[in-house]
């Protein structure tokens, strides 16, 4: 009984935290998530949003990237391109399919089935390379 309410609280909380991601578009780190979630789960904590993230990384639900030693993560798991700036550490979506098409055909001549492609570009955004 009590192993039950456990596993459908956890439920709840992996929705919550998989729904904030799919609605933002700011590549948020663990402790963002936090934040966001804390306000409808008062109950959460760092360290379950934190587990509950690298699991659902693990499984591919979402992409997890590391940048300035800390874990970024996406609910949009496929199919587009990032770029990262070296100095402010912005993360930027690009959505250029072709690249990640390219990228697959290649793979699979290879003898691997690739079902998806993570590429980061790193450089700087316009921002900070703007003088
Ligand atoms: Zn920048
Ligand atoms: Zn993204």
């Amino acid at each position: 009984m009590i192993k039950k309410q456990v596993k459908t609280r956890n439920t709840i909380q992996r929705i919550k935290i998989m729904k904030y991601l799919k609605s933002v578009k700011t590549h948020p780190t663990a402790e963002m998530v936090y934040n966001a979630v804390v306000k409808e789960i008062p109950s959460i904590t760092l360290a379950t949003v934190y587990r509950n993230l690298h699991n659902l990384a693990n499984k591919g639900k979402i992409l997890m990237f590391e940048f300035n030693k800390e874990y970024h993560f996406d609910g949009d798991t496929c199919n587009h391109q990032h770029c990262i700036c070296k100095k402010c550490g912005k993360i930027t979506d690009v959505f250029q399919e072709e690249i990640s098409k390219y990228a697959l055909s290649k793979l699979r001549a290879d003898n691997f089935d690739a079902k998806c492609v993570t590429i980061i570009f790193n450089g700087f955004c316009r921002k900070c390379s703007g003088v």
